[in-house]
């Protein structure tokens, strides 16, 4: 395909700068279209108000993008899924978007090093009526990993297990919540595609947040490629979501 001159210049005009770190599409404004046509005429009430109250926050842009949200609340009603766990949370924007779509006797495992976080967006989760679905537990995960698996009870037990704190550490959680995980379960490896990074030339002025994890992503990504406990599916969703099925 050759373009012109006129549609080089409209492909340039139309980067995603503006929505980075909220979609990886090939513009502002189709991704716009998803969010008008598809997702905020179905956005939860309670999820409006805490995705609103969560973009007044300075690191909002670790938020989980609605048309995520609204991707796990349809993964986890397909399962079926009653029993899932969360690393990462923030201020609960996946946490809801899970807590609403499990049923009343759901339960979900949610870790993060940073309660406050937590607190924000807690009332309005309490408000929706599925905070009696929350564990929440404060520290780092690695030890709280460790802790579930000295209880073999632990072990095979979660539906879906969505990964969405520290980079770095990906495949360190990787090892322990591969036993979590019931076979035929699910986990979640968010930002696998880490702002489109994993494509950037060596030398690419990368904002340094982004340069700092890219070779973790990249990492883990060669990794679940060729783990054969797993069946994988990498989606651009949001910033790129890798879904791992536990086969044995
Ligand atoms: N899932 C969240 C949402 O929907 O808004 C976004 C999570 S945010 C990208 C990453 C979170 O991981 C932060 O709240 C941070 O405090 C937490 N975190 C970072 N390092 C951690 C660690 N070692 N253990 C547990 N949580 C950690
Ligand atoms: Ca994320």
């Amino acid at each position: 395909m050759t373009l012109t001159k006129e549609e080089e210049q409209q492909t340039q005009l139309i980067g995603h700068n503006d929505l980075a770190h909220k979609s990886l599409l090939q513009s502002d404004a189709l991704y716009q279209y998803i969010l008008d046509t598809s997702v905020h005429p179905r956005e939860h009430e309670k999820l409006k108000e805490l995705r609103e109250m969560t973009e007044k926050h300075p690191w909002n842009l670790m938020a989980t993008p609605p048309d995520e949200g609204q991707l796990l609340s349809m993964l986890l009603k397909l399962m079926n899924a009653k029993h899932t766990m969360e690393i990462g949370v923030y201020t609960g924007y996946s946490l809801l978007s899970t807590a609403l779509a499990l049923p009343h006797d759901g339960k979900i495992l949610a870790l993060d090093v940073n309660r406050e976080y937590y607190e924000l967006g807690l009332p309005i989760i309490q408000k929706a009526g599925v905070s009696h679905k929350i564990d929440f537990r404060e520290g780092p995960a690695l030890r709280l990993l460790d802790d579930l698996l000295k209880d073999e009870n632990n072990k095979g037990i979660f539906d879906f297990i969505f990964v969405d704190a520290d980079k770095d550490n990906y495949l360190n959680y990787h090892k322990r919540v591969i036993e979590l995980v019931k076979i035929g379960g699910l986990i979640g490896y968010d930002n696998t595609l880490w702002n489109g990074s994993v494509v950037a030339p060596p030398d690419a002025p990368l904002m340094g947040y982004v340069k700092r994890y890219r070779g973790h992503v990249m990492e883990l990504n060669k990794y679940l490629a060729q783990d054969s406990r797993i069946e994988i599916c990498q989606l651009p969703v949001g910033d790129g979501i890798t879904l791992c099925r536990r086969v044995i």
